[in-house]
């Protein structure tokens, strides 16, 4: 219901799969897996927003998987069920953290590797993640086409999102392919000349 893009990635030689942001409809994402004969590793939270984590903890249970997350997120983690009610919707079961998803965090699946960018402003925990050898960063609700993420709710800063965005993310290769939590994908060169927010 509140279409949040889920990224799954799969690795073709060891079989091994990483679900970015299980907001909702695990059976679909458990489908995917089956389809393509792959075991979950690791479920990574790029931030604690119900529409990113409502699922993790039935995608866990169903996988056993390991979730990270980073800790910064902890105190609106806490707030689920305040943010149920922010949407009208149930409260999700809650989710246990295995492990801290911190700045320079690198997760391997086979030869690709996953790294952590710690994107502070949309939320104090938010996070993106870069595969370099994919050219591809999944930069959860950080960074949008034409827009960034919003700032308005509780642990949003819009000088931190733009710090964050103009230090981690800009200095990424311009043809990296940014996956963000909503919307259409883009790329870093496109969000330089032209996302409004990043001009002057
Ligand atoms: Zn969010």
């Amino acid at each position: 219901m509140l279409q949040c893009n889920c990224s799954v990635f799969g690795d073709e030689e060891t079989r091994e799969a990483l679900v970015v942001d299980p907001g909702d409809e695990i059976g679909r994402i458990l489908q995917v897996l089956k389809q393509h004969g792959l075991t979950l590793k690791w479920i990574v939270i790029t931030h604690a927003h119900i529409d990113h984590i409502g699922g993790a903890q039935k995608l866990k249970k169903a996988t056993g998987a390991p979730v990270y997350m980073n800790p910064n997120d902890t105190e609106l983690q806490e707030m689920m069920d305040v943010q149920a009610g922010w949407l009208g919707v149930p409260t999700p079961e809650a989710v246990e953290i295995d492990a801290p998803a911190m700045d320079g965090s690198k997760l391997v699946m086979g030869a690709t590797e996953f790294l952590v960018l710690e994107t502070p402003g949309h939320t104090q925990g938010s996070i993106s993640l870069w595969i370099p050898s994919e050219n591809k960063l999944v930069a959860g609700d950080t960074l949008f086409r034409d827009s960034i993420g919003r700032t308005d709710l509780p642990g949003g800063d819009s000088r931190q999102i733009l710090r964050s965005i103009h230090e981690k993310l800009m200095g990424l290769p311009e043809e990296t392919v940014v996956v963000p939590g909503h919307g259409g994908s883009t790329t870093i060169g496109r969000e330089k000349q032209v996302n409004p927010f990043l001009q002057g």
